[in-house]
């Protein structure tokens, strides 16, 4: 089926399970617009299947479930009071308390013969051990029209080598020689581990659909926002450079160069006399195999991802397979967004759900991109001048959002969701569904430092979600976790998609 026919059966199939929806409960009630969640697995029997799903259905009206088949990116270290008080009949648990079952997915154990990984055997008393959750929800998707979809987002670092055998003998290989915390998506052990999951995860789990995810940065951003030596250099990235007429050598010498330069730089030394951001496009000139990498890089993440599209529709051909595109790679890496264009990341994938967290974006952007670049090549601008010159490359409008003294405390405006909406939808042309994540009541991620509570504003919040369907999109996905969901803020996302002046389904 070719991309288009693809994209009317999708939006076919949505359309009707909305309508089966709308049908059972008001028979002359409008179409809904895909309207997914983002939900961690326990969280059903924590507060009770049927409750969360009428919860959700009446707040917010929630038409598509997206829940992990693999839990391999929950953290531990979030403090319980960050976390919704509000659902009815249930009160948080807190995580580091907890010992989370991690594979969720049914498994056929023989699928796995002959690959070198394994997920790991959850212990016998993990929580909710031995229940059957897919096959639990389906039915009660079903009688509500709801759309039942997994996810996974990789592990990496520690909970990578608990959660998946033999991990470290796919790790990347930076340029010191030392393994790094990510596995190498060149790496054919790390691919085939991952369609041989998620292939068998639709034989022997009734889904409609999944979302996958791999929130990783390219090599020469993680340089500058971290000061992690580059990546990677294991034998399968020998070869592609190899077969991509990149040298070896002169990416190493490339990479050395500008590691030396960006550490001095982060450690204060001085001004360099032609400035930073010069210097900086000197080396880049000088060793213009980095930047060759940087691309390559993020194409491998993209075949890769394609791959697995292509195993789960081996299984199941009307599947509805999406890519979840992380807060870094949408919103201000701009090494990524020059890398990799929606119109590329729409090749192979049935939709894409663009990050777009108004609210958490305005503290991510201060302190993951804003203070890190301050060390390096944004170092001869204040951090007040990097803001404005980030709205202005990122195409957002100043007077929409944050100056710099609020934005620890602040948010992006809905105008930004508008934005990068719209810049998706334009991008891929109408190849493919875009449904842009809304995110809200998302704690701030700190170094060193529990994550920190980042309340939203319903009224807000409710203009942001209108907004991305003014841009242009055909659903949206509520994130981030259902656990840190507060209900005025479901009720809000359910008044915009009530509000909504026309069906979602647009006819472009
Ligand atoms: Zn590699």
């Amino acid at each position: 089926m070719d991309r288009r026919n693809f994209l009317s059966t999708a939006l076919g199939a949505v359309t009707a399970t909305a309508c089966s929806t709308t049908q059972a409960s008001e028979p002359a009630a409008r179409k809904l617009p895909f309207i997914g969640v983002q939900i961690h697995p326990f969280s059903f029997y924590d507060e009770g299947i049927e409750r969360v799903l009428d919860l959700l259905q009446e707040t917010a009206s929630i038409n598509a479930l997206f829940v992990y088949s693999h839990l391999y990116a929950s953290d531990q270290q979030m403090p319980a009071e960050v976390l919704a008080h509000d659902h009815p009949g249930f009160t948080p648990i807190d995580p580091k308390l907890r010992r989370y079952r991690r594979v969720w997915a049914r498994h056929v154990p023989g699928e796995f013969d002959g690959q070198l990984l394994r997920h790991a055997i959850d212990a016998a008393d993990v929580e909710f051990a031995g229940k059957d959750l897919f096959a639990e929800l389906a039915p009660q998707c079903h009688k509500r029209g709801m759309k039942l979809l997994g996810r996974i987002l990789e592990p990496r670092g520690r909970h990578g080598a608990e959660l998946i055998q033999n991990f470290s003998q796919v790790l990347t290989v930076s340029l010191d020689g030392k393994p790094g915390t990510n596995a190498c998506w060149n790496n054919p052990d790390y691919r085939s581990f991952w369609q041989v999951t998620v292939a068998d995860t639709f034989r022997q789990n009734p889904l409609e659909g999944f979302m996958l995810g791999a929130e990783r940065t390219g090599p020469l951003y993680r340089l500058i926002q971290a000061g992690e030596s580059p990546s990677c250099f294991c034998r399968h990235c020998q070869l592609r450079m190899k077969d991509r007429e990149i040298s070896e050598r002169r990416l190493r010498t490339g990479y050395a160069a500008i590691n030396e330069w960006i550490q001095a730089m982060r450690r204060g030394a001085s001004r360099p006399a032609d400035g930073a951001l010069v210097t900086f496009l000197r080396l880049l000139m000088r060793h213009p195999e980095v930047l060759a990498w940087e691309r390559e890089w993020a194409l491998s993440l993209e075949e890769s991802l394609g791959a697995l599209v292509r195993s789960i529709k081996s299984v199941k051909p009307a599947a509805l397979v999406g890519r979840h595109i992380d807060h870094q790679q949408s919103s201000w890496d701009i090494f990524y967004r020059a890398a990799v264009s929606y119109s590329e990341m729409a090749e192979s994938m049935n939709f894409l759900k663009p990050v777009v967290y108004h609210d958490i974006a305005a503290p991510r952007v201060n302190r993951w991109m804003l203070a890190e670049f301050s060390k390096s090549i944004l170092s001869d601008l204040s951090q007040t001048q990097s803001l404005d010159l980030y709205y202005a490359v990122f195409g957002l409008d100043p007077q929409q959002e944050p100056a710099f003294q609020e934005m620890l405390s602040g948010s992006f405006s809905p105008d930004y969701v508008y934005r990068e909406t719209k810049r998706c939808v334009d991008s891929v042309g109408g190849r493919t569904l875009v449904y842009p994540g809304i995110g809200f009541d998302i704690p701030f991620h700190r170094p060193n430092a529990p994550p920190l509570a980042h309340p939203s504003q319903p009224d807000v919040l409710a203009a942001a979600a209108t907004k991305a369907f003014e841009a242009g999109a055909e659903g949206i996905v509520v994130c981030r976790e259902y656990q840190e969901m507060r209900l005025p803020n479901l009720r809000a996302i359910g008044r915009a998609v009530r509000d909504l002046p026309t069906s979602g389904s647009k006819s472009r």
